[in-house]
């Protein structure tokens, strides 16, 4: 089924994203990771897409697998910016031959030693997202982000290019994961007023370790609330105690999101069953 039906269909949606192996040592680990997930029955799961494309080949044979033999809904993430052209039509064939009818659309973070712009195929995503259109037969989504993409100065700017995405075909928006939903609440009255009114689902990081959240912090320059950091702050020391108190700072956060119109919730579970469990029993009665 491909997601623009589903989210018609049902008014709130819970999903799990998970991450492909890096290589063949620990294929079968994660695998049996991301079945563990499926067993949960979200209403789809999302399948990265490796920095760098190496290993694209397992983002669609774990979707396929999600699929064909856990009947869970998937959507292949596929990067462009580090791939050449022929490598993403081939990525694309072998898609639509595994059955998968949604594609997360994304440029890719820009690799230390890649080559002169000026050689590129691709330079952002909304160019994958026009030809995937091309190709067809594929629901398109994209990346958005509330704070702000990194690489750009002004948020005004960033919406513009926003706009540009949604305009090429791209049919729902992933955010960026965020801590204070106040920031998300001023985005998407933002993007509303720029005309963009594809749904926008919310990514939502359930932070279960200290080191965790400091790595996420520096690469994306997340803003984290104060009342986050004191839970860290109190817990970040106390494994199990981090990992409890992350999910319920996670829960508290989808409640909210959900109290104020925001239905559609992905999380961004990280290959942990447990972890995805536990936000499912949380929100047992609330997302059904
Ligand atoms: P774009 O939409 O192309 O935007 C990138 C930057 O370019 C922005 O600053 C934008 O404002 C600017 N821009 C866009 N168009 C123009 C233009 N015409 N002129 C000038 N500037 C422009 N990475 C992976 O490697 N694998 C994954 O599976 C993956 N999954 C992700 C899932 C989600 C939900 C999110 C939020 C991110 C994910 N990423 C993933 C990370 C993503 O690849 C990076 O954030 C990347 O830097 C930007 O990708 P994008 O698709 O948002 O790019």
């Amino acid at each position: 089924m491909k997601l623009t039906q589903l989210f018609k269909e049902k008014t709130e949606t819970l999903s799990f994203e998970v991450f492909p192996p890096k290589d063949g040592k620990n294929y079968d680990s994660v695998k049996s990771a991301t079945e563990e997930i499926a067993k949960l029955n979200p209403h789809y799961m999302s399948v990265t897409y490796g920095a760098g494309g190496g290993t694209g080949e397992y983002t669609v044979e774990i979707s396929r697998n999600l699929q064909e033999n856990f009947g869970v809904i998937s959507l292949a993430h596929l990067t462009c910016v580090n791939s050449k052209r022929e490598v993403v039509w081939k990525r694309l064939r072998q898609l639509r031959e595994a059955g998968i009818e949604n594609i997360l659309a994304l440029r890719g973070d820009l690799l230390p030693d890649a080559a002169d712009p000026s050689e590129w195929d691709y330079h952002y995503a909304s160019e994958l997202v026009s030809e995937i259109r091309e190709f067809g037969g594929f629901c398109i989504g994209g990346a958005c982000y509330p704070e702000g993409h990194v690489e750009s100065e002004h948020s005004k700017d960033d919406i513009r290019h926003l706009k540009e995405k949604v305009d090429a075909g791209c049919q729902f928006l992933t955010t960026q994961m965020f801590f204070d939903n106040n920031i998300l609440y001023n985005f998407l009255y933002r993007i509303r007023e720029a005309g963009i009114t594809v749904p926008v689902v919310a990514g939502i990081m359930p932070v279960t370790g200290a080191n965790q959240i400091k790595r996420i912090c520096q690469l994306s320059g997340t803003y984290l609330p104060q009342r986050f950091k004191a839970i860290v702050d109190r817990f970040g020391s106390e494994p199990a105690a981090m990992k409890q108190a992350g999910i319920a700072y996670a829960t508290e956060q989808i409640i909210d999101l959900l109290a104020n119109g925001v239905n559609h919730i992905h999380i961004y579970s990280m290959n942990k069953p447990e972890v995805a469990e536990q936000v499912q029993k949380n929100l047992s009665e609330i997302i059904r």
